[in-house]
């Protein structure tokens, strides 16, 4: 099988001001599409190719490098997406409100912890928000893996936020703190909520 980028459930300048449809549509056409493209060179002629993207990661070998960088491409950016929507749209359920609390004392400790992780991860990498063990949890990691492969973080992610350059920089230069404040008034809470639902 091989992979299609992800439409997406917005147009490119649905997120502006927070984030610009110039970067919007690079990130998704050029990028996006490149890791897609990469995954499936990286897959074909493999036993890869029969794989579903979950079992692509977990099974992943990590010294492939080929496949880490291109499958995390793919998956990482596909959630992103997902869990980015206008602001009008946006409603946390009762279940994830009351999660967020239990593990993190409150809403805005988690926004703390989860900027703080962002913010502070060195070069390219990606900040998650992630169910394990029961509990919701943040980590960070570099490049583009994710907490699903061998030796990424551990948990399943239901939000993550993307801190390359390539997602802020045409708008923020190096204001990577002020695109993280940004990135929280377009999560799409619903799908985070929905995503929650599943994992737990
Ligand atoms: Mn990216």
């Amino acid at each position: 099988m091989s992979f299609n980028l992800p439409q997406l459930e917005y147009s490119y300048d649905a997120l502006e001001p927070h984030i610009d449809a110039r970067t919007m549509e690079i990130h998704h056409s050029k990028h996006h599409q490149g890791y897609t493209n990469k995954l499936n060179a990286a897959i074909e002629g493999t036993e890869n190719e029969s794989k579903n993207i979950l079992d692509i990661l977990s099974e992943l070998d990590m010294s492939n490098m080929a496949l880490r960088n291109n499958a995390g491409g793919y998956y990482n950016h596909k959630l992103f997406w997902e869990v980015m929507n206008p602001a009008s749209e946006n409603i946390m359920s009762d279940e994830l409100k009351s999660a967020i609390v239990d593990s993190f004392s409150s809403f805005e400790n988690f926004k703390d912890i989860f900027s703080k992780a962002a913010a502070t991860r060195f070069g390219s990498g990606w900040a998650w928000l992630c169910v394990k063990n029961g509990k919701l949890d943040v980590c960070s990691t570099p490049n583009q893996d994710n907490p699903l492969m061998p030796d990424g973080c551990g948990g399943t992610p239901i939000l993550g936020l993307d801190v390359w350059e390539h997602a802020y920089y045409l708008n923020y230069q190096n204001r990577r703190p002020d695109y993280i404040n940004a990135f929280f008034e377009v999560i799409n809470w619903g799908v985070v909520s929905k995503k929650y639902s599943q994992v737990n």
